[in-house]
């Protein structure tokens, strides 16, 4: 019998809140659902959360009672605050989380980089923010919970799987024993260590490093800015690195390198972490400042992703599909974009609206992300914990070079994590003007946000299905498109129409923005009325034309929605 901890967690700044556990013999005996999730990490909960957008009701099965433990992912990009700007949570994150764009390094006492992430006028929000997962967790759960599609069940352990021809069973242990849960889809995001992988004999491709890290939190008063600090080979930890960032609500992060042989174990003793946290203190001009540990965890980086996430009918996501390194804030951010993806491709799949070749393009396209990232983190990991004595030299000569060479300081830029754009995704339309437009987003790229004259942005305006940005200058929407549009709309395929550029409303659009002063056409590259953009459901653009037509919208839809995969 599962019995999940109902001990709040330790923390000196979060208060744990401890949930009742879903009890079988309290509820109705449960039909066959269309979907489960196995987890409640940002993985399981923006899927949760995306497919209910969607119209489809899903299962939230997870083991624990309480949110993580720690604060692990603690900086959020922004792309995912637009990805949870759709799901309703990204103002509670503004609100209380910590924005930043600048990134200092520091060798030999000296600052010899100073990294700025691009933040112009048309940016909702800023590069990168500071919140502790736990808050992020507790933003997303009241989402989940205030979704009528949405069935959580807190301290339900999944500890069985069974592939049918078509469906799924899961095993289910809670507090009070074993029940079994059908569904016609199981989303495994059961995190790193998932169980359900495991089960299934999965093996992931890829590459562990040797380097551990500790990730320690402490409570400081620091009177610095909210900016990534890094320092290279510091006297006190000869060849390593830290790297400390601000939290909210009075929380340093301190993350450093091991010496080469010593043990987590011996590394997460009380007095070993003192000595180290002291020790970065003294050396930024801090000693003898009081602080107070809250938590303390070792990682280490892995470059690993299952070669497919889709299994019959289970589906991998997040941390459960793929172990990224957190350098470049890969963990979460990685998990919001997975999520994201599989929310719209599953929900159209379970609703018919789509034809087999769907799921297998979630993955494809996924796959293809994690391995992008795979690439861009093993090039900051190699630079982080130089994985052999070549690999150090090279580090080594780039530290002493930066000291008086400007050239090799970009080398210290970080491959922060961004969106993986689907440039050749089986969803682009073949017959549309993707080459001929010479600015603008193009095939597979995310949306391009706008500050609008209201002080809004385009994308406030975006979201729940396919969006169609038609620029014109015209009083109203081609009949014929309309047509092709209501043909898509009958079945069942969510498609918004915002007409950009006409300062009155535009008969037959759901949405008119003037675009008074041109500035969406400009972002978008559009030279002339007439012009159009096609968003799939996670806001990457699958189509756009100069000028549209009704047949190649249709096309275009059709496309999207019955793709053929080649996998590799
Ligand atoms: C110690 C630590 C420190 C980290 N630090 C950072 C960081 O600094 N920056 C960063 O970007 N990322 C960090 N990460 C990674 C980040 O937390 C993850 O990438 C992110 O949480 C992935 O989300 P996920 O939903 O895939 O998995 P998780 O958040 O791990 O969620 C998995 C969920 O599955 C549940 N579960 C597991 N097994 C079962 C089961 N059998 N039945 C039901 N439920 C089950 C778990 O209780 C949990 O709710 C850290 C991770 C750890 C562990």
């Amino acid at each position: 019998m599962h019995q999940p901890s109902a001990t709040p967690r330790p923390s000196i700044y979060y208060p744990y809140r401890v949930y009742d556990a879903w009890l079988p013999s309290r509820h109705p005996r449960d039909g066959r659902k269309p979907v489960v999730i196995v987890g409640s990490g940002p993985a399981a909960m923006v899927t949760a959360l995306e497919l209910s957008r969607h119209g489809v009701a899903s299962v939230v099965c997870t083991a624990e009672l309480q949110f993580s433990q720690g604060s692990r992912a603690i900086v959020f990009t922004r792309r995912s605050l637009e990805i949870l700007q759709q799901v309703g949570v990204a103002d509670r994150m503004m609100a209380n989380g910590l924005p930043w764009r600048f990134g200092n390094s520091f060798y030999r006492g000296q600052r010899v980089f100073r990294m700025e992430a691009p933040h112009d006028p048309d940016d909702r929000y800023f590069p990168m923010l500071n919140i502790q997962q736990q808050y992020m967790e507790e933003y997303l759960y009241d989402a989940c919970a205030a979704s009528p599609l949405i069935d959580f069940r807190w301290g339900n352990k999944v500890t069985q799987v069974a592939q049918n021809e078509g469906w799924v069973s899961a095993t289910v242990d809670t507090p009070e024993g074993e029940y079994i849960l059908e569904a016609d889809w199981l989303v495994a995001a059961d995190g790193g260590r998932s169980g359900i992988r495991s089960q299934l004999g999965l093996q992931m491709e890829g590459a562990s490093y040797e380097g551990f890290f500790v990730i320690a939190d402490i409570r400081i008063d620091l009177p610095l800015p909210t900016e990534r600090l890094a320092y290279f080979d510091p006297p006190w930890n000869p060849g390593n690195t830290i790297l400390m960032h601000r939290e909210p609500y009075g929380i340093w992060r301190v993350d450093y390198q091991l010496p080469e042989g010593e043990t987590p174990d011996e590394a997460l003793r009380p007095e070993s972490l003192k000595a180290r946290i002291d020790a970065q203190l003294e050396m930024i001009g801090f000693g003898g400042t009081p602080w107070d540990m809250d938590w303390s965890s070792v990682y280490s980086a892995r470059t690993l992703t299952l070669p497919d996430y889709v299994h019959g009918r289970v589906v991998f996501t997040g941390d459960a599909a793929h172990l990224l390194p957190i350098f470049g804030v890969r963990g979460a951010n990685t998990a919001f974009q997975d999520a994201q993806s599989l929310g719209w491709h599953l929900a159209y799949t379970v609703r018919g609206l789509a034809g087999p070749g769907l799921m297998a393009n979630h993955s494809t396209e996924r796959v293809g992300a994690a391995r992008e990232i795979i690439t861009e983190a093993g090039k900051s990991t190699r630079f982080m914990t130089p994985p052999t004595r070549g690999f150090r030299l090279l580090r080594d000569a780039v530290l002493s070079l930066s000291l008086t060479q400007d050239f090799v300081r970009p080398l210290y830029h970080w491959r922060t994590s961004r969106p993986h754009e689907y440039t050749h995704s089986a969803l682009n339309s073949r017959g549309d003007d993707n080459a001929l437009f010479t600015a603008g987003p193009a095939h597979g790229a995310p949306p391009r946000n706008v500050r609008l004259a209201s002080n809004e942005f385009l994308l406030d305006h975006l979201g729940g299905g396919f969006d169609l940005l038609y620029f014109t200058e015209s009083s109203a929407v081609p009949q014929p498109l309309l047509d092709v549009i209501e043909i898509w709309r009958a079945q069942g395929v969510a498609l918004r129409i915002t007409a950009i550029g006409s300062p009155v409303p535009v008969l037959g659009a759901d949405h008119t923005l003037a675009d008074a002063d041109g500035r969406v056409r400009q972002r978008y590259g559009v030279p002339a009325s007439g012009a159009a953009y096609l968003l799939r459901p996670d806001q990457h653009v699958c189509a756009r034309w100069l000028t549209l037509d009704a047949t190649r919208l249709h096309a275009a839809l059709e496309q999207a929605l019955q793709p053929v995969v080649v996998q590799d």
